[in-house]
């Protein structure tokens, strides 16, 4: 069980602040990193990963 003093109100959700950086984040935004959460910019800090999620073309999967 996250620790009540992690949870902040974000975009009118409860959810996680960053272990890193102290933002407040939604669980939607949350990265777990063992037990602490990282908001995406922080993650990719600490484990230096980068984003794969370059524009990819799907076509024939109209989304919007
Ligand atoms: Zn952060």
């Amino acid at each position: 069980m996250t620790d009540k003093s992690r949870l902040g109100i974000h975009e009118g959700q409860i959810g996680p602040i960053c272990d890193f950086c102290g933002s407040r984040l939604t669980f939607g935004q949350s990265i777990p990193i063992d037990s602490d959460f990282a908001c995406f910019d922080c993650y990719q800090e600490v484990t230096s990963a980068s984003s794969s999620t370059e524009g990819k073309v799907v076509t024939g999967l109209p989304m919007k």
